[in-house]
């Protein structure tokens, strides 16, 4: 402890888990930043004065970095239905202290516009967030507006492979972006499916009446992600540039990824919770609507072969990719995957459903779930160890986490914009039960306890050689 600032507050008698390292350590917090990990029990120095918290049996986890995250997301007829106020509310919920949400850019509007006005919005939160930008079209400003974003701390930019007519982007865009954030010490970040094999698909698919939401899983099919993550590798790789592939869904496109990072390439993975967890039987249920998103669900076989690359290490992070839709907008188009809402509700769920199924369920350790879902979320978005990690110096973003609670998920009992969750009825073992912003308990108990916006926007330095 440096021993200027007074400790505010202290959590005694849990276990600390951060990325590399667990062990039982007090923790000392001084206004809003963690001041020292102490041996149980450590008198704090200067005496009285400090908050204690008694978290006996508790896990001390850095609050969670959701490295993907829409809020009130706009794509073709649809909005979805939260904003900043409400979204991070759900997250801090779910132990998640930090999102990071997109500005993708309307027809017409600048990206560096775009993402000046998303950024703006994060004082609204209940907790920080940074901000991945989005480049569609390539033009002679480009260069200079992403040096503008650069320097306004957004350094990530997202770039889709599809969406033709909304948000793809052609192979010489990408190359040229690439290239040029390269040199910014910034990333692209894309979702790959080859537009040209889903159109196709979906032609046919439509032409034979299985365009509905039940036949969601037919009409993207996994040749179209693979195939698109080789070539965007193979940019990565001629020009020397970093890439991360968000909410890749299948075993053998995280294995391109990897071939590719023993190579030299900085290439990396995300996954998502809901392809971790849920499978494709779902689009035969009831509602199959409510699943739909892109990718789509697999097969329960590459659920489980994608679940084994967290063990691996070949997964760098896991996002929610939240985006919330509710049932009416899930409904209203559902005979037509072309134009429905694609996403999915899950900044509240992302934690708890991942530590259950993972955790608790096939033995991953608790390190590795804190790697994934916040050290190296927040490495790869140039904000660690501000942010997903609990050490001196980290702001003092904690979840104190009850390893063995066992609950039910009830859409009526989280607090996402939205009346439905995939994960409806699901019984899960963990959770958070207090959970700390900057050194302020906003959630103690189960209970919101401080709900002020103080959210800022954190910029995102240069992004590591390695995550
Ligand atoms: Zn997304």
């Amino acid at each position: 402890m440096s021993g200027t600032e007074p400790v505010t507050l202290v959590v005694r008698g849990a276990t600390v888990v951060n990325a590399d390292w667990q062990g039982r350590a007090d923790v000392f917090v001084s206004g809003e930043t963690v001041a020292a990990l102490a041996a149980p029990g450590t008198p704090v120095p200067g005496g009285a004065g400090a908050a204690e918290i008694d978290a006996s049996g508790l896990l001390v986890l850095p609050g969670g970095v959701d490295p993907h995250c829409h809020v009130g997301f706009t794509s073709g007829d649809y909005t979805s239905l939260d904003d900043y106020r409400q979204c991070t509310t759900a997250a801090v919920f779910g132990g998640t202290t930090t999102i990071v949400d997109f500005a993708i850019p309307r027809p017409g509007e600048r990206p560096a516009d775009a993402a000046r006005k998303q950024r703006d919005k994060a004082a609204r939160g209940v907790c920080d967030s940074a901000l991945h930008g989005c480049v569609v079209e390539w033009d002679d400003t480009t260069a200079d507006q992403l040096a503008e974003m650069s320097a306004a701390g957004v350094r990530t930019v997202k770039m889709f492979t599809t969406y033709r007519g909304e948000s793809m982007a052609d192979e010489d865009t990408i190359l040229r972006t690439m290239k040029t954030l390269r040199d910014l010490g910034g990333m692209v970040v894309i979702h790959c499916e080859a537009d040209h094999i889903v159109s196709d698909t979906q032609t046919r698919c439509a032409a034979e009446g299985r365009i509905g939401a039940g036949h969601m899983a037919a009409t993207r099919p996994e040749l179209a992600e693979t195939a698109s993550v080789a070539e965007i590798l193979a940019i990565a790789e001629s020009v020397g540039a970093p890439v991360y592939f968000v909410h890749q869904s299948t075993a053998e496109a995280v294995e391109l990824v990897a071939a590719a990072r023993r190579r030299g390439v900085r290439a990396y993975t995300e996954a998502v919770a809901h392809h971790l967890v849920l499978d494709d039987s779902v689009y035969a249920g009831e509602h199959p609507e409510r699943f739909v998103c892109c990718p789509p669900l697999r097969p329960r076989a590459a659920v489980e072969a994608l679940g084994r690359h967290l063990f691996t290490g070949e997964v760098s992070t896991i996002g929610s990719d939240h985006c919330c839709y509710d049932t009416a907008q899930k409904e209203e188009r559902h005979h037509d995957v072309r134009v429905m809402p694609n996403g999915l509700p899950g900044v509240e769920t992302r934690l708890p459903v991942v530590f259950s199924e993972y955790v608790v369920g096939h033995g991953l350790e608790p390190t590795r779930f804190v790697e994934l879902t916040a050290a190296n979320p927040a490495r790869a978005n140039g904000i660690y160890p501000r942010k997903g990690a609990v050490l001196p110096g980290s702001d003092a973003d904690i979840a104190l986490w009850d390893p063995g609670a066992r609950w039910r998920v009830r859409a009526e009992e989280l607090h996402m914009a939205t009346d439905y969750t995939p994960y409806e009825g699901r019984e899960l073992t963990g959770r958070p039960v207090t959970v700390l912003v900057r050194g302020r308990v906003v959630v103690r108990d189960g209970v919101l306890v401080d709900g002020t916006p103080r959210g800022r926007h954190v910029p995102s330095g240069p992004i590591p050689a390695r995550l």
